[in-house]
């Protein structure tokens, strides 16, 4: 870990503004930069605490002691959300059962839906609407994976439940929290074991990078679970860049600026939308920043709105400065449970009188 400031107040005493802004930083001496460093060396004179670049870097500690502490927990930083996926699902032995919202990210359910072809795991999927059964569903499984709110149905799911649901089974709970952010929800807290981030989206925050993030407790069985991904980290080589990490280090700074401007711009937009002779739904969860509307007249229809706007920007991915609206169905691997009419909208940090503007003439066509 980067030295914390030696005089300080211990980070558990700091609210979550001052982390954002206070750790991963450089020890305090004369002369030393007050940002970390950025560290572009593949290999470091031996006999140091780290002799090659695939097992560390300067830089990925600052970021993980920042997002470590957030979370509650401690942090790796992976090369994108894809491999911190894929190194939460290399804990599950072979052959074991791993327990899926119906909704969870694409990328996910299409990795677990590979693996299932080989054998190597068995998939299991969770409804929203049928969580009271997740009982039966989890006897004899080895993962649960929770998201909420899921993409892009924006359901939400009582995450302490779920998780006390598997740990009285013995199943090991990973939570991907990339939409909620750890300002809104800790899982580590809510008794998950493993916590993930597409830090592409909201702690980067500015759509320049991609990458990903696992966090686990601070406990005995929390070590043992680090120490497994810290290995798959190494062999697999799911690294993380040293620049695209310094940047998402920088974007993580304004977290909590640029989350509470686009959750009040998103709820407002909400209420805006409600009714909107164009639109057939609107689902928000009443927190967050992302919103799911569906556009009357389906496919064509919502294809005509996304290309209409001129502000929001047509494009995938979600959680950067900027708004982005996408229609989800345009991707072969969304479910047909998704409607075919739903964008997907998230809000950026824009003037909500503009954004509503640009949406409300692109929906009226
Ligand atoms: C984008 C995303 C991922 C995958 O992350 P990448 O950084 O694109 O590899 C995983 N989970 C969720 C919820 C996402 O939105």
């Amino acid at each position: 870990m980067t030295a914390n400031h030696s005089s300080g107040p211990a980070a558990e005493q700091l609210a979550a503004a001052t982390r954002l802004v206070a750790l991963g930083r450089q020890e305090r001496r004369p002369g030393a930069g007050v940002n970390a460093p950025l560290e572009l060396s593949s290999t470091y004179i031996a006999d140091g605490p780290v002799n090659y670049a695939r097992g560390g870097n300067p830089t990925w500690s600052a970021f993980e002691e920042a997002l470590g502490s957030l979370e509650g927990g401690e942090a790796l930083v992976f090369g994108s959300g894809m491999a911190a996926v894929a190194a939460a699902v290399g804990l599950v032995p072979h052959g074991g059962t791993v327990v899926v919202p119906a909704h969870a990210y694409n990328g996910t359910t299409a990795l677990l839906d590979e693996l299932a072809g080989s054998g190597a795991v068995v998939v299991r999927r969770l409804y929203a609407d049928e969580v009271g059964a997740v009982g039966e569903l989890l006897d004899g499984a080895a993962m649960l994976w929770v998201e909420s709110p899921t993409n892009p149905m924006l359901e939400v799911f009582d995450v302490e439940a779920l998780c006390a649901a598997a740990r009285e089974r013995g199943v090991l709970t990973v939570c991907d929290n990339t939409f909620a952010t750890p300002l809104v929800q800790q899982p580590l807290s809510l008794g998950a074991d493993v916590v993930l981030h597409s830090v592409t989206k909201y702690l980067a925050g500015h759509s320049d990078v991609i990458l990903g993030a696992l966090v686990t407790a601070p406990t005995e069985s929390g070590r043992a679970l680090h120490a497994r991904l810290s290995r798959y980290r190494l062999l697999h080589g799911a690294i993380a860049g040293p620049m695209e990490t310094w940047l998402a280090l920088r974007g993580l700074r304004t977290l909590h600026l640029r989350v509470e401007r686009a959750t009040a711009n998103a709820r407002e937009l909400a209420a805006r939308l409600d009714g909107h002779p164009s639109l057939d739904r609107v689902r928000y969860p009443g927190f967050g920043a992302i919103l799911g509307i569906e556009v009357s007249g389906g496919a064509e229809a919502a294809e005509r709105v996304a290309s209409a706007t001129a502000l929001w920007t047509h494009s995938t991915s979600l959680g950067g400065v900027e708004s982005q609206v996408e229609r989800r169905r345009r991707h072969a691997g969304e479910p047909d449970t998704v409607p075919e009419g739903l964008l997907r909208l998230s809000v950026g940090v824009e003037d909500v009188e503009d954004l509503w503007r640009d949406l409300d003439q692109a929906l009226r066509g």
